[in-house]
């Protein structure tokens, strides 16, 4: 009986998370591209090229973003503009915004993919660093975020924000990175909420990513992890077609939704607490 009722249950789940993206609905439609110079946004750039959509594409690196640009061109794009910006500075995500806004006469996503250049390290105690990293992988995708909601409002668009398994799942070696993830993971997690009371319609996809195989990860995790890396085209065809349906959240490879389960079900594994060491009890006169 019960293998029975999850077998119905997993139907019906089947049935209701069936997937329904069409390309042609990205036909037409004008997105602002976070990290679109290299790795898994270079890839999401080019998709959305495919299909035909209007891309306004941003990262720092000018002569890399013109190649980009011309690649988007030649697959099919209907548009592609580019601005160099460096998310650190506070001023940017607003400069940023406006710019596309203007050159394609509104937006209908954003999708917020950038990061800075952090160490997979033990924490060495550089607090400037976090701040640094903070203002790069969180403030800026607040700042773009409040920027672009008038105009995604207008449009009932979408947001789709880049995340990783070390932003639900505290990881070692990714101090400073993973709070940036914890970070996004609240604060978008708590808009759409917010959005939702208010019946705005715009939709916020957060992606939980697991070890994608681009160039700056791969160098990272060398010699340090040893779990196969996914393909970064299939990993940035998995982030548009969730942000295109509107998911809440995207997990990518599918399992990780099941390791993150299971992590919220046991999050302190008996055996991290053996390995503890207990003190001893003061010894009493
Ligand atoms: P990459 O390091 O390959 O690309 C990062 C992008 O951000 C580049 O386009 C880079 O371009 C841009 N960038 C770097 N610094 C700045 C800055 N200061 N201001 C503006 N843009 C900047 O990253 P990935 O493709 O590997 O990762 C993409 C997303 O996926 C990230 O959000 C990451 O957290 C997430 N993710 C990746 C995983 C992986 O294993 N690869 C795993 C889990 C999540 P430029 O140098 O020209 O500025």
């Amino acid at each position: 009986k019960v293998l029975c009722a999850a077998g119905s249950l997993a139907v019906l789940l089947a049935f209701f998370c069936r997937d329904t993206f069409q390309p042609e609905q990205l036909s037409g439609a004008r997105v602002l591209l976070t990290g679109a110079s290299t790795g898994i946004g270079e890839q999401m750039a080019y998709h959305y090229a495919t299909f035909g959509a209007e891309i306004v594409l941003t990262a720092r690196r000018e002569a890399v973003l013109q190649e980009v640009m011309e690649k988007c061109l030649t697959l099919g794009a209907k548009k592609v503009f580019y601005i160099p910006a460096d998310m650190s500075s506070p001023s940017e995500p607003d400069r940023v915004v406006q710019f596309a806004v203007q050159k394609l006469g509104g937006l209908d996503y954003l999708v917020l993919n950038h990061i800075g250049i952090s160490p997979f390290q033990m924490w060495d105690g550089d607090v400037e660093h976090t701040r640094w990293l903070m203002q790069v992988n969180f403030f800026s995708y607040v700042a773009l975020a409040t920027a672009a909601l008038p105009t995604l409002e207008k449009n009932h668009g979408s947001m789709v924000v880049v995340s990783s398994l070390t932003g639900k799942i505290p990881t070692p070696f990714t101090t400073s990175y993973s709070a940036t993830k914890f970070a996004l993971d609240g604060f978008f997690s708590s808009l759409r909420h917010e959005l939702m009371m208010q019946k705005r319609n715009v939709s916020i996809t957060l992606c939980i990513l697991g070890l994608i195989d681009t160039a700056a990860a791969l160098e990272k995790t060398r010699g340090k992890v040893f779990i196969a890396a996914s393909p970064a085209p299939e990993a940035a065809l998995a982030i548009i077609r969730g942000g295109a349906a509107r998911l809440p959240e995207l997990f990518y490879p599918w399992w990780l939704r099941h390791v993150h389960g299971l992590w919220v079900l046991l999050p302190s594994p008996a055996c991290c607490r053996a390995s503890i060491p207990q003190r001893s009890e003061p010894q009493r006169p």
